[in-house]
């Protein structure tokens, strides 16, 4: 019924030269797009890697506790024991890219392998040479965000909630007048008022480890109440922690960090079901990072493997195929992805724009 209704849509689609096609056969109002930056393909898959579980490789403080939380024989229950949603849930119900060792390989196609050329790919579409630092620059391209933003029916209601201080100027807040929180920017909108007093206070009181990161808690704070208030159809929602805690050698802190990023996943599907099915949820990430006992915490084209991540799809649109085997993806197909499953045409506006992911939509399937 719905393959009918598709590709009625793609002939209209092709005469009209796109617009809001397959609005009416997508189940989804909603995207969700979350990214945990810097989170290795190797914890995702195997879960917490066991020579890093010490103090000289890993700077873990406990490493007996450490392992009592997060180790196991097999590398299933290892995942599992490190993001028991993503791998409880999210495999079950939808689709996890990414898997090496089942033959799927996603990478970035930006060549350089860290976090602005990175979330430039990943919300633009493609790679630009340009985009070649994290300095606080305006991107000069458009990002998905900035460009629904402008479509019928999504003024207003694009909003992004950031755990790093560079996102306003990689969604180019000036130009693109998106609500984006960032860094340790006091949080504005709460379900219950007598909330933000208490939540801005804390977030001044207590000792900054990072002047331009704040911690996932604020952000994940401020993304779900303002997506309960507001409503937005697409919420970007950039976590932070598991970077940060690498570059500072820290393993512990950093499987700590990915496993609240897990538990927020949870609390998302939570607000999903409970108000809204009618969302799908996206998680991905910006860079790999490097290999071994040094190369764990850093990332760039010196440190092998860092091109290579991982994503997680869950929602009305997406059929549950589970590890998605045998393929490739690149970070520059998420862009098309987000738009394809609001029914929006992306690529269409730009050449170098990347097609949506196959298999991610029921029409696509693999
Ligand atoms: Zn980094």
């Amino acid at each position: 019924m719905r393959w009918h209704l598709l590709i009625g849509c793609a002939v209209l689609c092709s005469i009209t030269g796109g617009g809001t096609c397959g609005q009416d056969a997508l189940q989804t109002h909603t995207v969700l797009l979350i990214t945990i930056d810097g989170l290795r393909w190797q914890e995702v898959f195997h879960g917490a890697e066991q020579g890093l579980m010490d103090r000289d490789a890993g700077g873990v403080r406990e490493p007996d506790q450490v392992r009592d939380r997060f180790w196991a024989e097999s590398p299933q229950e290892r995942r599992r024991r490190l993001m028991p949603f993503f791998w409880d849930v999210i495999a079950s119900k939808g689709q996890i890219l990414g898997d090496p060792s089942h033959d799927f390989h996603m990478r970035c196609t930006n060549g350089l392998y860290f976090s602005y050329p990175g979330y430039h790919e990943l919300l633009c579409g493609f790679s630009d040479a340009q985009i070649n630092s994290n300095q606080k620059r305006n991107n000069p391209n458009q990002t998905v965000l900035e460009w629904l933003h402008r479509r019928p029916g999504f003024a207003g209601r694009v909003a992004a909630f950031t755990s790093w201080d560079v996102f306003p100027f990689i969604l180019n807040r000036r130009r693109s007048a998106i609500y984006v929180n960032a860094g340790w920017q006091p949080l504005e909108v709460f379900r219950d008022p007598a909330e933000r007093v208490p939540w801005n206070s804390m977030a001044a009181e207590i000792p900054r480890y990072w002047a331009g990161v704040r911690y996932d808690a604020f952000t994940q704070k401020g993304a779900l109440e303002y997506w309960h208030v507001r409503q937005p159809r697409l919420l970007y929602v950039a976590l932070g922690e598991p970077d940060d805690w690498a570059h500072a050698g820290r393993y512990d802190l950093y499987l700590d960090a990915t496993q609240r990023c897990d538990h927020y996943l949870r609390q998302w599907w939570d607000a999903i079901q409970s108000q809204r099915d009618h969302t799908t949820l996206i998680v991905t990430t910006d860079h790999g990072r490097g290999d071994g006992r040094e190369g764990w915490k850093s990332h760039g084209k010196q440190f092998a493997g860092s091109d290579r991540i991982w994503m997680a799809v869950v929602g009305p649109d997406t059929p549950p195929l589970g590890l998605r085997k045998k393929g490739t993806a690149s970070q520059s197909q998420v862009a098309a992805t987000v738009a394809s499953l609001l029914g929006e045409n992306f690529p269409a506006t730009d050449a170098r724009i990347a097609p949506a992911l196959p298999g991610v939509l029921d029409d696509q399937r693999p």
